[in-house]
């Protein structure tokens, strides 16, 4: 994936999406009159005031300020960085991105590593089927009840015993440096005479898959008992990272249109045995436990994760780590829960024992996460004494104070009130929750960076601190209204005028007229990561007073103001700017000295 995106590209994609599509997918809308409405999926409220503009192709919530295009939404709501969103709606669309091939582009082309990748998951694929020694992982897969269709699914191979099945069959390929590189074979370090040998060998092959399904991966899993280790992974590797993946994440998404829940389990084969069993959104961490890296790949998805943990002492101090990741992540409407296995079992043994029905009982009943941080904080402590509890709140509050400020958070702290029998606000007081809060503000007032989207920029006042200077005024015009630059034809003379955001005004018409059927949304992914992206999401949603016909009238005003600028007002910036920098002409000085005394000057 070397190189960018052609801005080209991006202009006919947002041409082509409909933002009302986009969003109705993820948030149910109303049509209302010429727009669309719903209750805003970035700020909590009962009576809807996000709105969805399908002739700007644009939205903005008039609670929370939250606003932007088709793509905006995708990176807000799903959480997706740019490249991703650009491949999801291209995706959608059935489109595929071109990439710029830039010389100097420092990516490396890892397509070789996903073709030896796809190369060894056929070949493990087809050693299942037909090697002489499979019937030993084909007999372990059926006693764990795993059919051919799931085995199918997840793309299950077999890796035979011995050094050389696989390494020999590429070693004088152009795969070979690529099947090393991918950690499918191991080079030997004889450097002159180079040989080969099988990473993986006489082991049940679990193909890791990325989001978009490319196989990057494998774990294996011993057939014999004697053998060791139990489960072998690919090493890191330029496309695989292990703390970044989890094995069974594709397969979900594949298997349920619109997920509600993931769960968290520990192995491959409790992914593949609650699988058989009918439990398609339970995902593994890949020898690590759960980080918060996982859990906000998770949290894009869906809002419910429940992890499930044995219900030993080591179980239960896994559970705690995943706990603390949780926090900084936690806001209202998510929920993370744990889910305690009885001593001795683990999902595969239990779903293969107890079924759908009774597992999927026991995930309704896990623990949430408020639930597990008291119990956990309260053991071995008297909570029925005074000294006991402010112990218990003294011990929440380093917790607490890893939550983000919004409402899950006061819920927490009023939960933990109600267990320790104080008011809310002696807590707040006692976790320091005000002091932190002043932090923070004062953090947010300090970071003058470009802000990833407009929410919560000027709270319940998105139209506070916008001066309505005239450029302002037309940016704004044609921002929501781009079929006015048609019939603009004096436009060029306006980059004689000297006025600060005159030249986007300009690039602005310019846009217009190089390309048809401009809207909203298409000015603002053109200014993206430009220093004029935060004005113009603001001038986007500037509410203009008056019907059409008024605003377009206003707007051929505001223009032939403009342009009657660059006789005095404008003519005479010019020149103080010139002046700070070089020399004036004799003329120049002339015509400075005639603005300032109000004789119109002869025209330069
Ligand atoms: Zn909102």
């Amino acid at each position: 994936m070397a190189g960018r995106i052609p801005q080209a590209f991006i202009d006919d994609l947002i041409a082509r999406v409909d933002i009302v599509d986009v969003i109705d997918r993820r948030v149910q809308l109303q049509k209302k009159g010429r727009e669309y409405q719903a209750c805003c999926p970035f700020h909590t409220e009962k009576t809807p005031s996000f709105t969805v503009s399908q002739v700007k192709q644009f939205y903005h919530c008039f609670g929370c300020g939250a606003h932007g295009t088709a793509i905006g939404f995708m990176m807000e709501y799903e959480h997706m960085e740019f490249i991703d969103t650009i491949e999801t709606l291209a995706a959608e669309l059935g489109i595929e991105v071109p990439y710029e091939q830039t010389s100097h582009s420092s990516s490396p082309n890892l397509s070789p590593l996903y073709e030896a990748m796809n190369t060894a998951v056929d070949y493990y694929q087809q050693q299942l089927k037909s090697h002489a020694a499979s019937p030993s992982a084909v007999d372990y897969l059926k006693q764990r009840g795993i059919t051919g269709e799931i085995a199918k699914h997840f793309l299950l191979g077999f890796a035979p015993p011995g050094w050389n099945n696989l390494s020999d069959q590429v070693s004088n390929t152009p795969q070979c440096q690529a099947m090393v590189s991918a950690g499918i074979i191991s080079q030997k370090d004889n450097a002159d005479n180079a040989q080969y040998y099988d990473r993986f060998r006489h082991r049940i092959m679990f193909p890791i898959r990325d989001k978009r399904g490319r196989p990057i991966a494998f774990g294996g899993r011993v057939i014999d008992s004697e053998d060791n280790p139990k489960y072998l992974n690919s090493p890191e590797t330029p496309v695989f990272h292990k703390g970044n993946e989890l094995y069974g994440l594709y397969e979900a998404r594949q298997s349920i249109r619109h997920l509600e829940r993931f769960m968290v389990v520990e192995g491959y084969m409790d992914v593949l045995a609650l699988a058989q069993n009918g439990i398609q959104y339970a995902v593994a961490t890949l020898g690590t436990a759960p980080n918060e890296q996982h859990l906000k790949i998770l949290f894009r998805l869906v809002k419910d994760i429940v992890f499930c943990f044995d219900g030993d002492k080591a179980g239960r101090k896994a559970a705690w780590r995943a706990l603390e990741h949780s926090l900084p992540l936690m806001m209202e409407g998510r929920q993370v829960s744990f889910l305690f296995l009885p001593d001795g079992e683990d999902p595969d043994s239990l779903v293969r024992a107890e079924g759908q029905q009774a597992f999927e009982a026991r995930i309704n009943q896990a623990m949430p996460l408020s639930d597990f941080l008291i119990k956990h904080i309260e053991q071995n402590i008297d909570s029925s004494t005074t000294e006991g509890n402010s112990r218990i709140a003294e011990l929440a509050k380093p917790l607490v104070q890893k939550l983000p400020d919004n409402m899950y958070r006061e819920l927490m702290v009023k939960k933990i009130a109600d267990r320790v029998g104080l008011e809310s606000d002696l807590i707040i007081k006692n976790l320091d929750l005000d002091a932190k809060r002043n932090d923070n503000s004062m953090n947010n007032n300090k970071n003058t960076t470009r802000p990833q989207t407009g929410i919560n920029q000027n709270f319940n006042n998105p139209q506070k601190n916008i001066a309505r200077t005239p450029v302002r005024l037309a940016i704004a015009i044609l921002l929501q209204n781009p079929e006015y630059a048609t019939n603009l034809n004096n436009a060029e003379a306006l980059i004689e005028v000297n006025l600060p955001g005159m030249s986007i005004l300009v690039e602005m018409i310019e846009f217009c007229h190089s390309k048809p059927n401009v809207t909203t949304a298409a000015f603002l992914e053109r200014w993206r990561d430009t220093p004029a992206e935060t004005h113009l999401g603001k001038l986007s949603h500037f509410s203009l007073p008056g019907d059409e016909e008024s605003i377009k009238n206003e707007f051929i005003d505001v223009i032939e103001h403009l342009i009657n600028l660059r006789t005095d007002n404008g003519r005479r910036a010019f020149l103080e700017q010139k002046h700070s920098t070089e020399r004036l002409t004799d003329a120049e000085k002339l015509e400075y000295n005639q603005i300032l005394m109000g004789i119109t000057p002869d025209k330069p």
